[in-house]
């Protein structure tokens, strides 16, 4: 009897393991048994023809309704071609060779599996010659069995099919003998969960749906255990990193900081900011998520910390995303801290120190000075962009290190930055805009501790949003320039945000190279794909048709990723002090940029842009004490689910809840057969959206088990699964580099 370990070719031959290698690279038994049925077909089920896309892999269940044969155009010899339907929609099966052969199996009435590669003939859809297994049998006792039985679908590829699955699951789980269980005994009892083996045969070959739920309930805590476990020990091994304390003193930058600030923090600022001070004392690094609004005062707080690190004398380094918000945070923290930070000048405070700016493309000379700074520690707070982390730079004392927008920075990058400080690990804190559902921060970022800032300052004043359907209601379009009008006539400003730069870049991107957002991101990933009519909306387009027509006689300026350092910061200055009463723009105003006078966002396109990224945007308005209004101009048309998305951004400002729809959102299209890209690998049952008490769960069973023996011993099953992930995780980085 065998383990989950056997290789496939001694279980089932070399013919059949190099198929299962080469199409989803899988090794052993355990490979196969936990390449789960993507869903389970009932007899009779018929998919629906009709959701088929061109270009997508599918196994499809459907009748055979007519055959014939006629001779091929181009070629001697003859065609059959087989119509199949669901009882709606037909597919055409076509087949070149041995046509008799088909002919006498594919008689009309038959169910069969179909599978193959959808094209576009001629306007109608079809599989060219197809796989196929037929369904059911001749004699009606066999008949009545298959009607009793779930038929497992399994992913499949042009090479390997279901059935073919099917049947290599069968001969491995025939032969499967006692398994040790990566689930404690004790856990699976306290979560009613059944045994590896009998989840395994009931994942894979059920007699009822309520078997197969059974099964899969247990095999997503596999999922969330192990990963769970890995993370619990990385917050352990992070936990017992030495790090030099930086504690709080008295009569310091950040009391006079404190006292100089013209606002009262919030509640949650006070209470996050005691965590993260409490953090800073102690001489392990701290890691720790903060997330909140945009708004929400993050800045704040991040100063507040740099500035207990200099009391206690290292240095803190800010990162941000692009040069526009590094020079944006320079201005800020420089006129936040005042006299704080100008050390070495006339005007600097006693106590002063001095901030750094490094960015990739400054001028020498002042690139030099910040070096100088930065390596000496007459910086305390060191600002730049990933230019930070090039090898030239030295830090004095690095004590902690501040990324912006950790999704437009990679943990490698984070990792780099780590290594600056000679020995003793610096202090880390990740600031987030986009707010991240409970579970997913578990799973995502489960090695860090989240803090969230759920109130926004008061006086932050309401943003309302609507929907622009400009190809049905170009009215309304017309109006929206209008709006702009009113409010740059009372003195205020506006955005207008394209999906593209336009000139030279071609009609491809959606953002841009250099600053690609959120889209980028895996689990923040781009909209699902709907046919481009014609390429997005460009800046260089869009500005000089709304400086002639609708916005004639207003002040417009231009920014984008293409521009020079000294041009875009020069626009975005302009704007900033008054200068400017229209800013057309790419998504490079998207985060951090703050224009209090800024009272109007009309994106572009709004399509184009997934909903977190919409919700970041519009919280560049509504800044200051004049209500904001948000405009989403669109040719989608009504109903579609670009149309729905964009219903979705109007309707709430809730970021966690347009965190959540955007997940959802990247669920969709699931189509049987199609390519589950985008999953991470080892989540294949659990869904981070839909399993969230799981995953809690699963996360208290991990920390406990691992607090009370750190290295696993009591629990070999379950720290092998644990290795083969990190395994996996290991050469995903490879790949990757
Ligand atoms: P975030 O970085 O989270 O987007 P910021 O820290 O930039 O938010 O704060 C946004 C604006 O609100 C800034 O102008 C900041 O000075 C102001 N602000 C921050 N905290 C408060 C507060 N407690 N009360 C009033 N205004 C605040
Ligand atoms: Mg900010």
């Amino acid at each position: 009897m065998a383990g989950l370990d056997e290789s496939l070719r001694a279980t089932l031959g070399g013919k059949a393991a190099a198929k299962l290698d080469a199409a989803f690279g899988l090794a052993t038994t355990g490979d196969l048994l936990r390449h789960y049925p993507r869903r389970y077909a009932g007899r009779g089920e018929l998919t629906d023809l009709a959701s088929l896309r061109d270009g997508d892999h599918v196994t499809v269940f459907a009748r055979v309704e007519k055959v014939r044969t006629r001779p091929m155009r181009a070629r001697r010899g003859q065609l059959l071609e087989v119509t199949v339907t669901d009882g709606r929609a037909r597919l055409a099966l076509t087949f070149f060779n041995k046509v008799q052969f088909w002919e006498r199996q594919l008689a009309p009435g038959r169910h069969g599996m179909f599978a193959g590669r959808v094209s576009v003939f001629r306007g109608q859809r079809q599989l060219a010659h197809p796989e196929f297994k037929l369904l059911g049998a001749d004699d009606a006792a066999k008949a009545a069995e298959y009607a009793a039985e779930l038929i497992p679908v399994y992913p499949a590829t042009k090479d390997v099919s279901t059935w073919d699955i099917e049947k290599c699951v069968k001969i491995v789980l025939d032969t499967l003998g006692e398994l040790e269980d990566p689930l404690p005994e004790a856990l699976r009892q306290r979560h009613s969960l059944v045994g590896l083996a009998d989840a395994l045969r009931g994942v894979h070959r059920p007699a009822d749906e309520a078997e197969a739920r059974t099964a899969r309930a247990r095999l997503k805590w596999d999922e969330a255990l192990v990963l769970q476990a890995v993370l619990a020990q990385r917050r352990r091994a992070a936990a017992a990193l030495p790090a030099t304390a930086r504690p709080a003193s008295a009569g310091g930058l950040a009391g006079a900081f404190d006292t100089r600030l013209p606002f009262a923090l919030t509640a949650g600022q006070q209470e996050v900011g005691a965590d993260i001070a409490a953090d800073l004392a102690r001489d392990h690094p701290m890691h720790r998520l903060l997330q909140g609004e945009v708004g929400s005062g993050k800045t704040v707080i991040a100063v507040r910390a740099m500035l207990q690190v200099v009391d206690a004398g290292g240095q803190a380094a800010l990162l941000a995303p692009t040069e526009v918000l590094a020079q944006q945070h320079f201005r800020s923290v420089s006129d936040l801290l005042g006299p704080l930070g100008q050390a070495g000048r006339l005007d600097g405070a006693d106590i002063a120190t001095r901030i750094a700016l490094l960015t990739g493309s400054q001028p020498a000379a002042a690139r030099r000075e910040a070096l100088l700074d930065a390596a000496s520690g007459a910086a305390g707070i060191v600002i730049g962009t990933h230019a930070l982390l090039a090898e030239r730079v030295q830090f004095a004392d690095l004590g902690l290190v501040v990324v912006d927008e950790q999704h437009r920075f990679g943990v490698e990058q984070r990792d780099a930055l780590r290594g600056k400080a000679q020995g003793a690990r610096p202090h880390v804190l990740v600031m987030t805009a986009t707010p991240i559902p409970r579970t997913v921060a578990m799973t995502v970022y489960g090695d860090l501790d989240v803090s969230t800032l759920a109130e926004l300052p008061r006086g932050r004043s309401p943003i309302a949003t609507h929907v622009v359907p400009a190809a049905e209601k170009p009215r309304y379009l017309d109006r929206a320039w209008e709006r702009v009008r009113e409010e740059a006539a009372k003195g205020r400003q506006a955005y207008v945000v394209c999906p593209r730069i336009g000139g030279e870049d071609g009609a491809q991107a959606a953002g841009e190279p250099a600053d690609p957002g959120p889209e980028g991101d895996v689990l923040f990933g781009s909209p699902e794909d709907e046919e481009p009519g014609r390429p997005p909306l460009a800046v260089l387009d869009v500005a000089p048709a709304l400086e002639q027509g609708p916005l004639a006689g207003l002040r417009l300026r231009v920014m984008h990723g293409r521009l020079p350092t000294d041009e875009k910061d020069g626009a975005m200055r302009a704007f900033a002090d008054g200068l400017a009463d229209v800013l057309v723009s790419t998504t490079v105003v998207e985060v951090g940029v703050d224009v209090p006078n800024a009272t109007v966002m009309v994106i572009m396109d709004a399509d184009r842009f997934g909903v977190s990224q919409l919700h970041q945007l519009r919280g560049r308005v509504g800044r200051g004490t004049e209500p904001g209004l948000c405009l989403l101009v669109t040719e989608a048309p009504e109903g579609s689910k670009a149309r729905q998305r964009l219903a979705d951004v109007a309707a709430t400002v809730d970021g966690f809840r347009l965190a959540e729809i955007d997940l959802e959102q990247r669920r969709e299209g699931d189509v049987l057969g199609a390519a589950q890209a985008g999953r991470k690998k080892s989540l294949k049952l659990l869904s981070v959206l839909h399993d969230r008490d799981l995953i809690v769960a699963a996360r208290e069973e991990a920390t406990a088990l691992v607090d009370a023996d750190p290295d696993l011993a009591g629990y070999p099953a379950l720290a092998a699964e644990m290795s083969a992930l990190l395994d996996e995780e290991q050469a995903g980085f490879l790949e990757k580099a």
